[in-house]
């Protein structure tokens, strides 16, 4: 199958986080040509320097720490920076309910780790650029998209080639994708009221080995741990005070931290830096069209308040590259639509799960009649007094339940 006249098998717009897993475990059929563009080189991270955490981190899953393991990109990770947390909390600042996961109940160390997206990036990067059978073009950005029958060809910006021809390629390229405007594939998107605000901040208590949220209407208030003293706090709120917010200096920043955050917060010694970001939730209609495949944000946003967007974007790199794997090795055309059918199948069914449940999440912990808060609440308590429903909630936070590709199952 492998024609001399394609530039590439699969060429992956997009190296970022899921475009580089995607790569990496294509590559693990040496029998496949890739190419990844990507149109902004990730900025250098030199752990020694100790440089200051960036804004974008992620709590990555158990599931997706072994899909970076997989292809090799743990230990990048771990060498350059992660925090672990072992414990997760969650409760309803209105009514009082509460539920706490803790790693030990599951017989694992850890429940995720917080990892900062560039590092995670860099770290699949490392891997790319030692691998034979894939080339990075960087900085080189798609410019156009013409789909045929048994080909696609791109035409590129800032490569060393200004045109490929390629069996497959896939759109990885984020909430934005080109790719999919390019193909003319719809995509439903409803924003949400809420906008989040990031805070990396230096707290008086050390080292914490838990991330927790707290429930109120006007969204949720969370903390994710960083490696010393330092931690990551996403405040959601209306897109007006979010902007207050962002605008305060950082004395009366860290004093409307202090009135509104919970105890658990404790003191705050500083404020490193702040960015705010809109939120929606989203779904294509379609993660294929002729030759072409969609995969991560360019197919699909949560709303972030379970940190679970990148890890389902993971998913879909692993479960793509499996599907194109098992083509390939059954001799069948990889960007035939019958194979990537498969593919959308497997991913659409995940996604949608995942999009309408943290929803309903999001819906249940706005303004809601007493009597639902108070079944809110008690359904809270008594995930947290069922050992049963407690583990089973804490497997798919883990992301070790669901239809999993063998990347991710262990
Ligand atoms: C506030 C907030 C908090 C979040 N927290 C979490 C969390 O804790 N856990 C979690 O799992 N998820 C989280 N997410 C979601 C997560 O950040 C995204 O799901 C993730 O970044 C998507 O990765 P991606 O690789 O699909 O897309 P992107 O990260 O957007 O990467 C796309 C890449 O494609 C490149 N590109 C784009 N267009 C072109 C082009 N034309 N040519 C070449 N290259 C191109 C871009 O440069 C980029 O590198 C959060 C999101 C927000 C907003």
């Amino acid at each position: 199958m492998n024609k001399p006249e394609f530039d590439a098998d699969v060429v992956v717009v997009g190296g970022g986080m899921v475009g580089g897993l995607l790569a990496a475990a294509l590559s693990l059929d040496k029998s496949l040509r890739i190419v990844v563009l990507e149109s902004a080189e990730p900025t250098p991270f030199d752990p020694g320097s100790q440089p200051a955490y960036d804004l974008r981190v992620s709590a990555l899953s158990i599931a997706s720490r072994r899909m970076l393991e997989a292809v090799g990109a743990w230990d990048g990770i771990e060498s350059r920076r992660a925090c672990p947390y072992r414990d997760l909390s969650v409760w309803d600042g209105e009514v009082g309910g509460r539920t706490d996961f803790h790693a030990r109940d599951a017989g694992v160390p850890e429940l995720g780790y917080i990892v900062e997206n560039r590092v995670i990036q860099l770290s699949l990067w490392d891997q790319l650029q030692a691998l034979p059978n894939v080339e990075c073009y960087c900085p080189a950005t798609l410019e156009s998209i013409d789909a045929h029958a048994d080909h696609v060809t791109l035409k590129l910006l800032g490569a060393p080639k200004s045109r490929l021809k390629a069996r497959l390629v896939v759109g990885a390229d984020g909430a934005n994708s080109l790719v999919r405007q390019q193909m003319g594939i719809s995509i439903e998107t409803t924003r949400y009221e809420q906008h989040a605000l990031v805070a990396n901040v230096t707290t008086a208590l050390p080292q914490q080995q838990i991330t927790w949220q707290r429930f109120v209407p006007t969204g949720p208030q969370a903390m994710l741990p960083l490696c010393g003293s330092k931690a990551s706090i996403v405040w959601y709120h209306n897109e007006a005070e979010v902007i207050r917010l962002k605008a305060l200096d950082e004395e009366a920043f860290i004093s409307e931290l202090m009135d509104t955050f919970p105890q658990e917060l404790g003191g705050i010694n500083s404020v490193e830096a702040r960015a705010s970001f809109p939120i929606s939730k989203a779904h294509v209609d379609s993660y294929t069209a002729n030759r072409i495949a969609l995969a991560g944000d360019a197919a699909h946003t949560v709303h972030p308040l379970a940190g679970q967007g990148v890890n389902i974007g993971l998913l879909d790199a692993a479960a793509l590259a499996e599907t194109i794997i098992n083509a390939q090795k059954a001799e069948r055309d990889i960007g035939a639509a019958q194979v990537l059918a498969r593919y959308e199948r497997w991913r659409r069914f995940e996604n949608n799960l995942m999009i309408h449940s943290l929803d309903a999440i999001h819906k249940a912990f706005g303004e809601q009649p007493q009597w639902f808060k108070q079944l809110r609440s008690a359904g809270l308590n008594t995930v947290n007094n069922v050992p049963f429903v407690r583990n089973r909630l804490m497997l798919r936070a883990m992301g070790t339940e669901g239809d999993l590709p063998q990347l991710a199952r262990l």
